[in-house]
């Protein structure tokens, strides 16, 4: 193995909800392993500021309008970003949402935002732009699921979120299988709870983190430059024989 294993120079990298939190760590860390990144959010003031950071910082970096529940713009986004850039060598399916309540409680509103966000956009991106891959007989495709995949984190309140996310683990494998000798890998991350807007917002109390923190071998929190690492090996040729995976990073919380 060597470093050149680790690096994205001259490939093409979409990474979706990129214009903040995890997302936009991946975008910045692909960008430093040599990749072009496009930032595909629907929030364009603020992805295009990504986008413009990373060129500031020597990176290369465009920014796509792009809501992941669009079938039609996704189509379009392909296009675009094709005739723009050339053929995308990887995804990052980031984009996703949380609606926090009680079964009993939750709206059918959440409930279809949060699957037609967080499993429905991860299946559309990766149908649209994975069938130029597998025409193309290469790709990597990274889906963010999170450990709520795979276990329930009380005390959220988070069927919409948990059901998302399993389906986001076996959607990995499914991919990964039908595409595996087309060229295409796709794996999954599934971080625990990492310091973003989506984890922050609403809770201004400490109990909620002194719990967490309690609750997790590390005592802390991850950070999205965390995430990102491991979405850069699981990008990069040094993965080349991984597929399928759902790669836990959670300072051990699902061990316990
Ligand atoms: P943030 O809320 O900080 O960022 C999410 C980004 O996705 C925002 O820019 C948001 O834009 C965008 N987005 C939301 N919906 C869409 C859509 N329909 N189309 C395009 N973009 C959209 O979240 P995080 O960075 O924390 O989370 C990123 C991913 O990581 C998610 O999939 C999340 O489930 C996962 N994850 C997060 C964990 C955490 O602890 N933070 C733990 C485990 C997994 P807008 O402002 O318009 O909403």
């Amino acid at each position: 193995m060597s470093d050149a294993d680790f690096r994205l120079d001259g490939k093409l990298a979409v990474v979706t909800g990129a214009a903040r939190g995890i997302g936009r760590a991946i975008a910045e860390r692909l960008a430093k392993a040599g990749a072009k990144v496009v930032i595909a959010d629907r929030d364009m003031v603020e992805g295009d500021l990504v986008a413009a950071a990373i060129v500031a910082a020597g990176g290369s970096a465009a920014f796509v309008s792009l809501d992941v529940t669009d079938a039609v713009g996704v189509a379009a986004a392909v296009e675009t970003i094709h005739a723009a850039h050339g053929p995308v060598d990887v995804l990052v399916n980031n984009a996703g949402i949380v609606r926090n309540a009680p079964a009993t409680e939750m709206s059918l509103d959440d409930w279809k935002s949060v699957i037609d966000i967080d499993l429905g956009g991860v299946f559309l991106c990766a149908q649209a732009f994975g069938r130029r891959m597998v025409e193309a007989g290469r790709g990597s495709i990274v889906n963010i699921s999170s450990i709520c995949g795979e276990v329930t984190v009380t005390p959220q309140p988070q069927v919409s979120y948990n059901a998302a996310k399993a389906g986001v683990n076996l959607l990995t494998k499914s991919l990964a299988v039908e595409w595996a000798k087309r060229g295409v890998r796709v794996n999954a991350v599934a971080p625990g709870y990492v310091g973003t807007e989506l984890t922050l917002r609403g809770r201004s109390n400490s109990e909620w983190f002194e719990t967490w923190m309690r609750w997790t071998p590390m005592g802390r929190l991850g950070e999205p430059r965390e995430v990102a690492n491991a979405v850069l090996f699981l990008a990069a040729d040094a993965s080349s024989y991984i597929t399928g995976t759902v790669l836990t990073i959670d300072g051990g919380y699902t061990a316990m």
